[in-house]
């Protein structure tokens, strides 16, 4: 079997695929994957062949960046159509020589999405957030910018879905595209029990296969708890939150590990106490092998793997996705919200913090998610659900 895979330039939208194309590899399929060169070593690493699609992202200029930066779905939606424009003449020359039997699509991939619509391929939906449909959206809870950012954007996205049709794309809105149809083949990378609304989507078309994460095992917890904080790899440059945690957490019987991302110097932070140690980018399955709690953004894949891990989380979400998560997290007991209010104020943080550590019934929760998500099946569901697909 010939799998043409597509994904956006996200670690969150891509670590989770990795397994699965370890496993069809392993059962003799070939797989092309159209990714970055970030991820070419992962990709390769898993046996699949790379495409590097970094030459057809449109050039952008300061204010561009800056818009993505705010995480803008307009912005990020526009940028999508104009790829799947760029890339047209090679993806489809190369479904006409290549004759893929299955197309598999992150649910963000606005190009391989297209690209199997227009070539009526097979296709499957890898979902690495929540599937999300008329019910389950009803968890975002978007903030007042987020809102102006979709409405205000409207005529733009209307443009460049325009210049889209005489390529052969038929597309109906940006909207259309990301929400996950009752219909669509569609392996989502967390189970039912996490899902919301999951009684909404069937079983046939939907297969939750749990989080696709490289397993670590547990360390035996000696000494003082270690607490862990990121705020994931897209929109992590906050050094006023990481020095409040190192406020607060200064001297206290826990360590403090951060991994602030790479969008400013640690060395901006400041002094540091010997407690507290501040990473650009750490091995995040093995850090929770070891940790007693996770300060967590709430990105899917981070507060899937805690759970996995069975570390309680302590959640600060920033955008509607990621409140989406949190409010998932404390439903199934597994973690607690962390207010904005608090993280201004170094002791409440710190009397936060250390309650979480001591807090039983979260240990409860999440050991209980644990023994959850490793029930679903894994990669292996996953490649038996592209193969019967194809
Ligand atoms: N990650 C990591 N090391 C770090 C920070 C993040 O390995 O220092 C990984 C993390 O394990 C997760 C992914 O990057 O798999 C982040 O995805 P998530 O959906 O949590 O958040 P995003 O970065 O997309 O906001």
């Amino acid at each position: 079997m010939r799998v043409l895979w597509f994904c956006i330039p996200a670690y969150g939208h891509t670590n989770p695929t990795i397994e699965v194309v370890r496993e069809l590899v392993r059962r003799g399929h070939e797989v092309r994957y159209y990714s970055f060169e970030e991820f070419r070593g992962r990709i390769e690493g898993a046996g699949a062949e790379f495409v590097a699609c970094d030459d057809f992202l449109p050039p952008i200029d300061a204010k561009v960046e800056r818009r993505l930066r705010r995480v803008s779905t307009t912005e990020m939606s526009v940028q999508s159509f104009r790829t799947v424009a760029n890339l047209d003449p090679v993806v489809s020359a190369d479904v006409e020589e290549w004759k893929p039997d299955v197309v598999v699509t992150d649910s963000a991939c606005f190009w391989g999405k297209l690209t199997a619509v227009k070539h009526g391929l097979p296709w499957v939906c890898s979902t690495t957030t929540f599937a999300f449909n008329e019910h389950s959206s009803k968890y975002m809870s978007h903030s007042a910018r987020e809102i102006a950012d979709l409405v205000l954007g409207l005529p733009r996205l209307n443009r460049e879905i325009r210049r889209l049709r005489p390529l052969g794309y038929e597309v109906k809105s940006a909207l259309d595209i990301v929400s996950n149809k009752p219909d669509d083949n569609t392996i989502v990378y967390t189970s039912r029990t996490f899902q919301p609304c999951s009684e909404t989507f069937d079983e046939e078309h939907y297969r939750f296969v749990g989080p696709s994460v490289r397993d670590v095992a547990p360390r035996e917890k000696v000494g003082r708890p270690l607490v862990y904080a990121s705020l994931g790899t897209v929109i992590n440059d906050r050094p006023g939150f990481y020095r409040a945690l190192i406020d607060a957490l200064r001297d206290a019987d826990a360590d403090l590990l951060i991994s602030c991302g790479k969008a400013f110097d640690p060395a901006q932070l400041g002094e540091v106490p010997s407690n507290v140690r501040i990473e650009q980018y750490v091995d995040q399955m093995e850090v929770l092998s070891r940790a007693s709690l996770f300060v967590t953004h709430c990105g899917m894949n981070s507060a899937s793997e805690g759970m996995w891990m069975g570390v309680p989380e302590l959640l600060f979400p920033l955008t509607g996705e990621q409140r989406a998560v949190a409010r998932r997290v404390t439903e199934v007991g597994a973690g607690s919200l962390l207010d904005e209010p608090v993280t201004r104020d170094a002791t409440a943080l710190r009397r936060t913090v250390l309650a979480a550590l001591s807090d039983e019934s979260l240990r409860e929760g999440s050991a209980r998610m644990r023994g959850d998500l490793r029930s679903c099946g894994g990669p292996a569901a996953a490649a038996d659900f592209i193969e019967q697909v194809a």
